[in-house]
């Protein structure tokens, strides 16, 4: 028998599988791009929507806590179910968003940045290299308790202290129905998501704004101003001046209006909402959700890889019909890719940061001769352009790794 050639691994990464065409694209890009190359060693755990509703979520815990033991994680996109799913999965009840029990779990800041490549121009005419959005994934909207006021009475906030007397403010004195919302955050959440900034800031030499709301929201808003600039005073200030960057806080709306006209090139950290919103906004301005990497860095430096789009559901429809689909795999390959990076930094395994690179820059020269999916052709100023289906990309991508290899 012919010896194994494939790169070997030491540390096994957590594999998390999701639903529909994301899915599909999965098990292609393992087994066009990554099991012929590599003895993969992997923890598997399985959060496609029947799945998840079989251990009544429990899979999704695991997965973030295997996480938490190996360090890095490659996760594919999953439906978060609505009432429609509901029936159409008939599920036992509506779980959870996936990525809020993950992000709850691990904590921590996603970073997502635009993969450029040739050919296609972002809509935004002055934007000359990729911004990187920072989302903090703690807190705020996506843990709230919120409540439907069904007619006239008091809302009020209390808290009570462990020890000594509670304390109230009235929200609102309700004449009719309305709404009221609860929301809260953590130093030390908020600490954690300053230094990773800092950090990424730092290891990518990249400036770095920040923006609130701050004049309006003086206290939880502030309390994020405040805590960014004591950490940039106390522990990063000396480390930007040496890597020639700067720290920058401004107002979220002063920051859309500056973003719009800068080249690019920073981080621009944001709080859970405002990255959530933002970060399609510039993935659609610098072309297409299928071209953004996203990972989660958690405060302990913990990884979670994944791409920034859903499940692509409207290209599953077609799939199951048997049609062919030009669903764009980049992203969700990148998460590959990403991880396996990673995985081969902390391992002290050069050929798989290696494998990652190659992998990379063959996917993108794929694009940048022309051969793309049907998203891209649409927006590639390219002249000579040929739309391929998914498997048909991979297969190209393939064939130029191998070059490269
Ligand atoms: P989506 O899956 O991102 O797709 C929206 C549309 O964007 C698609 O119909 C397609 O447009 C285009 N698109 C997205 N990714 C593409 C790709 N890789 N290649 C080509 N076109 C792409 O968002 P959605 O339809 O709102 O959500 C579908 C499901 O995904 C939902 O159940 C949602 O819960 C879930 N979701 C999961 C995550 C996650 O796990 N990270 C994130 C968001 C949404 P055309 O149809 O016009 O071609
Ligand atoms: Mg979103």
């Amino acid at each position: 028998m012919a010896m194994d050639k494939r790169i070997s691994m030491k540390v096994p990464l957590v594999e998390i599988d999701g639903d529909e065409m994301t899915r599909v694209i999965w098990g292609m890009i393992k087994d066009t791009l990554i099991l012929p190359y590599i003895d993969l060693k992997s923890e598997y755990y399985d959060l496609g929507l029947p799945n998840r509703d079989k251990t009544e979520d429990q899979v999704t815990v695991e997965a973030a806590m295997a996480i938490k033991k190996y360090g890095v994680g490659v996760k594919c996109a999953t439906i978060t179910p609505n009432a429609q799913r509901v029936e159409e999965y008939n599920l036992k009840q509506m779980w959870k968003s996936p990525n809020g029990t993950i992000r709850a779990i691990l904590d921590g800041t996603v970073f997502r940045t635009p993969i450029v490549v040739k050919g296609i121009t972002p809509l935004v005419r002055t934007w000359k290299k990729p911004i990187t959005i920072a989302r903090h994934a703690y807190g705020d909207i996506y843990r709230d308790v919120e409540y439907r006021v069904p007619g006239p009475g008091k809302a009020r906030l209390v808290f009570a202290p462990e020890s000594g007397e509670e304390i109230g403010f009235t929200i609102h004195e309700f004449k009719g129905p309305g709404v009221v919302l609860g929301m809260h955050n953590l130093d030390d959440s908020i600490r954690s998501f300053a230094r990773a900034c800092f950090n990424y800031a730092i290891d990518t030499r990249q400036d770095l704004w920040f923006a609130s709301k701050d004049t309006i929201s003086k206290t939880y808003d502030h309390t994020f101003k405040d805590i960014f600039q004591e950490v940039y005073e106390k522990e990063y200030a000396e480390g930007f001046q040496k890597a020639g960057i700067q720290y920058f806080y401004t107002l979220i709306d002063d920051a859309v209006a500056r973003v719009v006209r800068s080249e690019g090139g920073m981080i621009w950290a944001c709080k859970n909402y405002d990255g959530d919103v933002m970060s399609d906004m510039v993935a659609t301005a610098f072309g297409s959700l299928a071209m953004m990497t996203s990972v989660l860095v958690s405060p302990e430096g913990h990884y979670e890889y994944e791409a920034a789009h859903g499940t692509v559901t409207r290209h599953y429809y077609r799939y199951l019909k048997g049609e062919m689909t030009s669903t764009n795999p980049i992203a969700t390959l990148f998460a590959w890719t990403g991880a396996l990076r990673k995985r081969g930094e902390l391992d002290g395994i050069s050929e798989l940061v290696e494998f990652a690179d190659r992998l990379e820059a063959a996917s993108l020269k794929t694009i940048e001769d022309g051969v793309m999916t049907g998203d891209l052709a649409a927006i590639s100023e390219l002249p000579e352009k040929k739309v391929v289906n998914t498997g048909d990309f991979l297969a190209e991508v393939k064939k130029r790794l191998d070059l490269s290899l």
